[in-house]
């Protein structure tokens, strides 16, 4: 399990490690095919900063060989804001005296159809709070057995599961799974996280190995910008990745930077901010170190920052998103989970996207590949 492995990691050493990065680190790391998470620390250091145009411009030509010129979108759809976790950075948390919705069957259906009428969207990601008593496993088959005759392509972010549960996912059409860490530093991780199943660090950061054993054919990872050092996070995902890769290797990766956006409950400030620039150095020294892995951009982006970084390195896309549960249909002014930045509609994007040169992808996976 990657407990074990992330125990033999100091977050102290690596931070010490990244930040004395040179400029030769930097140079040895560019020149190399295949990096390690040694080079990709170089990377993503200060010392690399005057290297960006060339990180970008190496991060295009892996990303058009391996991808050509496709950009996968998505659309979020949240079934339920109840949640019984207290995420100090988020207004779902269980002590926002805030109204709780859980789509019923009817209104999923509902919400299903009013997402095809954006765009022909075939990669639906389904996202709930955490409530396993209110919304647990069997509420989640329901809402992916209805949403199988609209979407070929079904993903979901909701609590971690055992081994089994995932694998009865699979059997009612779950293609894939996302899971933020939110932060790998684990002394630091309650200070978030303080109550709910959501404070137990290993039963999180092990899930992504249960996706794995389970065969979960894609697995998304992220940490919230925004909590602790984001290059050493970043790091620390990166070890991740490559322990996954090494482990579930018929498993597809992606990575994602979720940037903190202010939340509703309006206290908790970014102890750490990433600007554009730095965002784009982590996208570029991912693809760098990763010539394979997803790379994915949500709303909580700008469309013109969005629009740049299509072209240079980012695979995967959101557009049109609500982050509120029945946001496209049935409840559309409900409290948000975080607001979007990017709120051009899907057409738009895909227009905008078709003028950079760009290819938007809406069905890249058949549900006739799922298991049975
Ligand atoms: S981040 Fe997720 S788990 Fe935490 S309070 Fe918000 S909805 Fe619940």
């Amino acid at each position: 399990m990657f407990s074990e492995e992330l125990e033999k990691i100091s977050w102290d050493e690596t931070t010490k490690a990244i930040y004395s990065k040179t400029d030769g680190d930097v140079r040895r790391a560019l020149s190399k095919e295949r990096c390690n998470v040694d080079d990709f620390m170089a990377l993503i250091s200060p010392a690399a900063t005057p290297y960006i145009e060339t990180m970008a411009r190496l991060s295009q030509k892996y990303t058009l060989e391996r991808f050509g010129k496709t950009i996968s979108m998505f659309v979020p759809l949240y079934i339920t804001n109840s949640c019984t976790n207290s995420c100090v950075y988020c207004g779902f948390h269980i002590s926002n005296p805030m109204k709780r919705t859980i789509l019923t069957e009817e209104e999923m259906v509902n919400e299903y159809k009013a997402i095809k009428k954006l765009a022909p969207f075939e990669n639906l990601l389904i996202v709930t709070g955490e409530n396993p008593a209110k919304a647990g496993v069997p509420y989640i088959a329901r809402a992916l057995d209805l949403a199988k005759p609209y979407f070929s392509n079904l993903k979901i972010e909701v609590m971690p599961l055992s081994t089994e549960e995932y694998k009865e996912l699979t059997n009612h059409g779950l293609n894939g799974v996302i899971c933020f860490q939110e932060t790998y530093n684990k002394a630091n991780y309650n200070i978030y996280h303080p109550r709910g199943m959501k404070s137990k660090f290993e039963w999180r950061v092990n899930a992504f190995d249960r996706m794995g054993q389970a065969g979960v054919h894609s697995i998304g990872m992220g940490v919230l910008v925004g909590l602790e050092e984001w290059r050493t996070d970043i790091t620390m995902m990166a070890y991740h990745l490559r322990y996954l890769q090494k482990h579930y290797w018929k498993t597809k990766y992606s990575v994602n930077f979720p940037r903190m956006r202010p939340s509703e409950n309006g206290g908790f400030q970014p102890n750490v901010i990433m600007n554009d620039r730095e965002l784009a150095q982590v996208t570029f020294a991912m693809r760098i170190f990763d010539h394979d892995v997803d790379i994915s951009y949500s709303t909580r982006e700008s469309a013109e920052f969005r629009d740049h970084m299509a072209t240079l390195g980012v695979t995967t896309m959101s557009a049109e998103s609500k982050t509120e549960p029945g946001g496209y249909y049935s409840y559309p002014q409900t409290l948000e989970q975080f607001h979007v930045s990017d709120e051009r509609t899907a057409k738009q994007v895909w227009h905008d996207l078709q003028t950079l040169g760009r290819e938007p992808v809406w069905k890249d996976w058949d549900a006739s590949f799922d298991h049975k």
